[in-house]
């Protein structure tokens, strides 16, 4: 079928060996790529109840059916494993080039398996395939890891995926980085990499991506095209002012949270404002692979430049560690890039370790660095470096929040769902990202299902942020065509211009086939429901489909979110049963039947 490659590679790195073999076409379509079908490979091939950091675990590095394609932002990639974090199904997506040159290489994706017994690294060109020696490399950081390979390898047009050292050292909140400064972030996956001693994968490729009907294809990408730039959000907002731009809407909002979530509003959100940062550091944009919304930033600050920051990473080192300091986010960012590490999860690890210290449950004399007080810029940055390197007090933040918190007897410190930190949005002020924090299947995130779109931005359409009236259904419907977006390889943001009808047609014009928005829907449902029976036999329950006890319990204290709670309680067997799952979340027998499971 056009758009996939039809062909995967397998790398065994404990047996050296790398074979090429033909993509299942029946799995593929049943999963369309990316996410959904790397998935299922996972569900399948990995054995239940492994170390996720043993070499049975597998890591799959996976491409979308129309990445490397002309459609906007069709530059994404998924990595995915059982994560080291929280033993979930993890599947962590990133854009940039890498993806698409994977693709012009002739994969869709790549398998790797075993251990290597000293570092190495992966060389693709082509039909040349390669496991070499990395020792050199080893301990490096990304930049300087990106750049010396590119040298070895001789092509300035390879595009570089490697771990930094906190991926080395087996953080359970590691990144895997492309380009530098692109990152697959969340679940931990740099962690696997560095388990299996693989510093970095090499790609550079000269095929073409065949679609089925490339008139028709050209005639949707034209009309999408024009939907995005119309968009006020990915034609307006994100182009000039970044996904930051969030940071002043999400405060009046009385979302942003502060201080570890002690407070939902932030006095002073306008000086790390996306608006802000536009005027005061922005150099250029930096978009990915064929985007036309380029929201990505790339500053200078201080002497020193680099890609970023993202909204998350602002909110994550600003003020949910009460700091205003933009030019310190900026070197907070920095330093996550250049040692691999999740920047929510590093900046909500440090907000944890200051409500530790603020309550006295960290002791002074354990703080082997800055003191680690609300709005310490130098704190920010310099836990930052400790944790890359695990140093000191530093290693133990590396294994993210709510490791630390349970090491120090306060488990419900921890900002997060199954283990994984919570980003930026407080769910007591917008009802529907409580539930979609609560249920997804990787733990705490904004990605699987984003109901600020409609509770705050009103796209599709403006709901009600306090109401938990149709929250259900609407979870449910954001969650499966995410699924959808993830395995087609594009960015989510087009989702704020594009229709599921717009998906379906470039989906259709690039297969050939004929498939219904009902179609693509349940699609993302099969998706879903994989991870969650993945999820269950690792042990999860309803009891985890859960959030922390002070965003249930505790009521914002002040700003336009007062008085609230999450009523995640009320949502949940709502949920349930828009799922068409019992109402203990598990999928019935006829459910699974109905997606071919
Ligand atoms: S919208 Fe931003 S993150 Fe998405 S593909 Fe474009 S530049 Fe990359």
């Amino acid at each position: 079928m056009n758009g996939y490659q039809g062909k995967l590679l397998r790398v065994d790195l404990s047996s050296n060996s790398v074979n090429v073999e033909p993509l299942s076409l029946e799995k593929a379509v049943a999963f369309i790529g990316g996410r959904g079908l790397a998935g299922k490979l996972i569900a399948e091939e990995i054995p239940a109840g492994i170390d996720a950091l043993s070499e049975q675990n597998k890591l799959i590095i996976a491409t979308g059916l129309l990445t490397g394609t002309t459609a906007p932002t069709a530059g994404r990639y998924m990595v995915v494993t059982k994560s080291p974090l929280n033993n979930t199904i993890a599947s962590s997506n990133s854009g940039g080039f890498w993806g698409a040159e994977l693709k012009f290489a002739g994969y869709d994706m790549v398998i790797i398996e075993g251990k290597a017994s000293a570092p190495v690294y992966i060389y693709i060109n082509d039909d040349q395939i390669e496991i070499r020696p990395a020792d050199k490399y080893w301990g490096k950081w990304v930049a300087e890891t990106t750049d010396e390979l590119l040298e070895e390898v001789g092509d300035a047009k390879a595009r570089v995926l490697t771990i930094g050292p906190a991926g080395e050292k087996l953080s359970r909140i590691a990144s895997i980085m492309n380009e530098k400064d692109r990152a697959a972030g969340r679940t931990g996956v740099g962690a696997v990499m560095g388990s299996k001693n693989l510093k970095a994968i090499v790609v550079r490729g000269t095929n073409k991506v065949e679609v089925a009907d490339a008139d028709k294809y050209k005639e949707v990408i034209s009309g999408i095209m024009k939907k995005i730039r119309e968009n006020g959000v990915t034609g307006q907002g994100l182009p000039a002012y970044g996904t930051a731009i969030l940071v002043n809407i999400i405060n009046e909002n009385g979302s942003l949270p502060t201080n570890n979530f002690q407070e939902s509003y932030f006095d002073e959100a306008d000086q790390i404002s996306g608006e802000e940062l536009a005027e005061k550091y922005l150099e250029r944009k930096d978009p990915c692979f064929r985007c036309p919304i380029a929201c990505g930033r790339y500053c200078k600050f201080d002497g020193d430049e680099s890609g970023g920051p993202e909204y998350e990473s602002v909110w994550a080192y600003g003020s949910n560690c009460g700091v205003s300091d933009l030019t310190a986010i900026l070197k907070a960012n920095k330093m996550c890039n250049e040692l691999g590490l999740d920047t929510i999860s590093a900046g909500a690890t440090i907000a944890a370790a200051m409500e530790l210290v603020q309550r006295g449950i960290i002791k002074p004399e354990e703080v082997d660095g800055p003191a680690l007080e609300w709005g310490s810029s130098e704190a920010i940055v310099e836990w930052t470096r400790k944790m890359g390197l695990g140093e000191g007090l530093g290693a133990k933040l590396a294994m993210g929040s709510a490791n630390l918190c349970a090491e120090y007897g306060s488990p419900e410190l921890s900002m997060s769902v199954k283990k994984q930190e919570l980003p930026a949005y407080d769910p007591r002020g917008i009802q529907g990202i409580g539930l979609n924090y609560a249920t997804s299947n990787r733990g705490g995130c904004h990605v699987r299902g984003y109901l600020v779109s409609p509770e705050i931005l009103g796209i599709p359409e403006k709901l009600d942020r306090f109401s938990i009236e149709g929250k259900a259904e609407w979870a449910k419907v954001f969650q499966d065509l995410t699924a959808v977006i993830d395995s087609l390889g594009l960015c989510l943001f087009t989702s704020f211009a594009l229709s599921a009808q717009d998906y379906v047609d470039l989906y259709n014009a690039v297969s050939g086939k004929n498939i219904t928005v009902d179609d693509l829907l349940t699609t993302g449902d099969r998706i879903w429901n994989v991870e969650r029976l993945f999820n269950m036999q690792e042990g999860y329950t309803s009891k985890d489909d859960t959030l922390p006890k002070r965003l249930l319990e505790e009521e914002i204290s002040s700003g336009p979110s007062k008085g609230n709670v999450s009523r995640l309680a009320e949502m949940l067997p709502l949920y349930y049963k828009a799922r068409g799952w019992d109402e203990n979340g598990v999928p019935t027998e006829e459910k699974k039947q109905g997606l071919g499971l």
